[in-house]
């Protein structure tokens, strides 16, 4: 899976239409606010977003879409328009200096967005080889950033900044920053980008405007995940798994045997209990309990999602079977009428004491037949 960024367009980000529409409103009436928060779940399109209304707030010719051609544009579309600045979290790697700035990371930076523009924490980190270590914004970054954007424009238009995750400033690195968010030099606009607002500290926070970014679609992001899908999920699986957030899909398609293996286990678990056939169930509990304490937690997660799923198809959310994933023979259809408001929560509030109970080291061969024995009622509850 690659992204090929080409050019951020409003466009080519899935399922933010009506998002675009107030971000353009704000440049076409030139009211762009000097700080803005930009605040997504992780993997979300929040980045990609504050890229793509950096590069139409600069593009020579924009109509409904930055143009994509003017020089402002092509210098967008590999990152390095010189009046824009990013910022972003780092950490001391063996090739570095003892103090390191996002200026020796942009290189790293621009492969990694050019493929993926809603790239997780994570994948940032072992992107620059330091998964194992934090990353911050530190007090000599902010110093940095400050005098970098104390300068005039090159192009003699505005200069923007994107900083992602604000929430890697301890406060003497915010406080650094406080001056420039104030009283910005000439036309600056700062595009905050964060995962975690809550952790974003006050001071920041309260001199932003704060731009929410939801989820997109499930139908919006499954169409534009199928340009890049080659793995055997299917995208509207993935978009509902991630719920709704591109990077987190683009993320589970690396995992994508995971899921199957987890689709062909779901579709066993439910058979059994459903059957109640308790040789099987004893079966499935016996084999499930081997998976290792996180890669069953991460089951069990999936199969809430799935009986969610089954809920909401009984509601016409879904046309097509989600669970349609190579050589799994599960007819959905089937299956979905028997989750229904009479036995979901009980379901949801059994696989949660099922995780906690495993976060809590208990047998999990045991949990996990005591769970199925409870699922198993609840299926063939009457409705
Ligand atoms: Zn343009």
């Amino acid at each position: 899976m690659v992204f090929y960024l080409r050019s951020m367009l409003f466009s080519s980000i899935p399922g933010q239409t009506p998002l675009a529409k107030k971000l353009k409103g704000n440049i076409q009436r030139g009211k762009i606010p000097h700080a803005q928060l930009f605040v997504g779940a992780e993997g979300s399109s929040a980045l990609a977003m504050a890229i793509a209304y950096a590069q139409y707030a600069m593009c020579a010719n924009p109509g409904d879409d930055s143009c994509g051609e003017c020089p402002s544009c092509k210098q967008f579309t590999s990152l390095q328009h010189p009046d824009l600045h990013f910022a972003f979290p780092v950490a001391k790697t063996k090739d570095s200096s003892d103090k390191p700035t996002s200026e020796e990371f942009l290189a790293s930076w621009r492969t990694l967005i050019s493929d993926n523009p809603f790239p997780l924490y994570i994948e940032w980190l072992s992107h620059i080889g330091v998964e194992n270590k934090q990353a911050q914004l530190s007090v000599y970054q902010a110093v940095k950033i400050s005098q970098a954007l104390q300068l005039k424009s090159y192009a003699g238009g505005m200069k923007v900044l994107i900083l992602w995750m604000p929430e890697k400033l301890n406060t003497a690195a915010a406080n650094k920053l406080l001056k420039l968010i104030e009283e910005p030099e000439g036309r600056t606009a700062i595009l905050m980008v964060t995962h975690h607002e809550e952790s974003v500290l006050g001071t920041i926070r309260s001199r932003c405007q704060v731009v929410n970014v939801p989820p997109s679609n499930s139908q919006a992001l499954a169409q534009f995940l199928d340009s890049y899908n080659d793995s055997q999920v299917p995208s509207t699986l993935l978009a509902t798994m991630a719920h709704g957030e591109p990077g987190q899909a683009f993320h589970l398609m690396k995992d994508a045997e995971w899921i199957k293996d987890d689709v062909t286990r779901f579709v066993k678990w439910v058979r059994a209990s459903f059957q109640r056939k308790v040789d099987l169930m004893l079966e499935w509990s016996d084999s499930a309990s081997g998976l290792g304490r996180e890669r069953l937690k991460s089951f069990l997660h999936f199969s809430l999602d799935a009986f969610e799923q089954a809920l909401t198809y009984n509601y016409g959310a879904h046309q097509d079977n989600p669970f349609q994933v190579a050589d799994v023979d599960f007819k959905f259809d089937k299956f979905a009428p028997f989750v229904h408001s009479g036995n979901i929560v009980e379901i949801h509030e059994k696989i949660n004491r099922a995780i906690y109970e495993i976060e809590r080291n208990l047998n999990p061969k045991i949990v996990l037949l005591d769970l199925t024995f409870e699922v198993a009622k609840a299926l063939n509850a009457k409705h």
